[in-house]
């Protein structure tokens, strides 16, 4: 039998490619540094033996701003989103309608896929995070109902473009799904995050909400998360109220992990698939093969097989600019989790 394993997305840039992009200076090559980092990236996932790869995200602004890129119709002052090192990222929000994305994911997608003849995996972002730069204030002359279906239009189009030009999986990331928790402890919040995703999914057929799946971490940048205090059991009934046929959980780093899986054992539906994550984007030792391999049967012991799959917690730099991780770090990583994933189905094929 066969485990499915596939990255989450991410990949740290290139360090020459992270100082051009976070101190430019004039007669930098940029156009030059993203081909170069892309090229090498679909080279080294396609070394790793990955049998799904992605293109690193090595041109995203983030995994979660690449929609807003030079949008005039920002302002900087957004929602905060603290990290547990103190650090925090902020989102823009909104100043006019209508909003329209500014660039779509099917762009990355074909960019890798003229370097490669493995399948590659896309990553969008989910309408619930964009639906965050909305103020709270609202806007003069655009409703918030106006604008939530102009989004839900928006993401629609982002993930029917990937689906239609091949992608092998259209991933949806929903880290805010338990950074939700913290903010309303309630669970109303999550509860509209997957009512809002929901209305974009149920635009797809049962046949390509199968090719569709959902991304779910407590944050990881420069190795520090902004919700690994939530009880992971409070996001994971209503996750998989979500209709896609595949969900990559962070689980390596959790302090209990057969908690969790517990959980997930408790709630997964019979055309889910769970690809747990098997190595830990926050930790710079390399998890051994062997480590993987019995990180998996430790799931099978509670996931049916046939909904079983593997993967890496979170992207290893969602952020251009978070380098925590060395990009050799993070294919010897992915490796291990090949390695590891193809012992694990050896010892469960004997
Ligand atoms: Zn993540």
């Amino acid at each position: 039998m066969k485990i499915p394993t596939e990255p989450i997305g991410s990949i740290p840039r290139p360090a020459e490619l992270v100082a051009a992009i976070t101190a430019p200076s004039n007669g930098t090559d940029i156009k030059g540094l993203y081909d170069k980092a892309i090229s090498d990236t679909v080279s080294e996932f396609e070394k790793t033996g990955s049998p799904v790869i992605t293109d690193g995200e090595q041109t995203k602004s983030s995994f979660v701003t690449y929609p807003l890129e030079g949008l005039s119709n920002l302002a900087a002052e957004g929602m905060r989103i603290d990290f547990e090192d103190g650090h925090f990222r902020q989102l823009p929000l909104l100043t006019s309608g209508p909003f329209k994305y500014s660039n779509y994911a099917v762009k990355y997608l074909k960019a890798a896929q003229k370097l490669t003849h493995r399948p590659v995996k896309q990553a969008v972002i989910s309408a619930s995070a964009l639906s965050l730069i909305y103020p709270q204030n609202g806007i003069a002359g655009y409703t918030q109902a106006e604008f939530i279906e102009d989004l839900l239009d928006e993401c629609e189009k982002d993930i029917r473009q990937c689906l239609d030009q091949g992608a092998y999986k259209v991933q949806m990331d929903f880290t805010e799904g338990r950074l939700s928790l913290k903010l309303d402890p309630s669970g109303g919040v999550l509860r509209h995050f997957i009512d809002l995703n929901n209305r974009v999914f149920n635009r797809f057929s049962k046949e390509d909400q199968q090719k569709l799946g959902v991304h779910v971490c407590p944050g990881d940048d420069h190795d520090s998360t902004h919700s690994a205090d939530i009880d992971y059991a409070d996001l994971i009934p209503s996750l998989f109220d979500l209709n896609v046929g595949s969900f990559y959980l962070q689980l390596a780093s959790e302090k209990d992990r057969i908690k969790v899986l517990k959980t997930i054992k408790q709630y997964l539906k019979p055309n889910q698939t769970a690809f747990i994550g098997v190595i830990d984007v926050l930790n710079p030792i390399v998890e051994t093969p062997e480590t993987v391999r019995d990180r998996v049967l430790e799931a099978a012991g509670y996931i049916p097989i046939k909904q079983l799959g593997t993967t890496d917690d979170c992207g290893f730099s969602p952020f251009c600019d978070d380098i925590s991780t060395t990009r050799e770090t993070a294919f010897e990583k992915i490796k291990a989790r090949i390695e590891g994933t193809k012992l694990a189905e050896e010892k469960l094929s004997s």
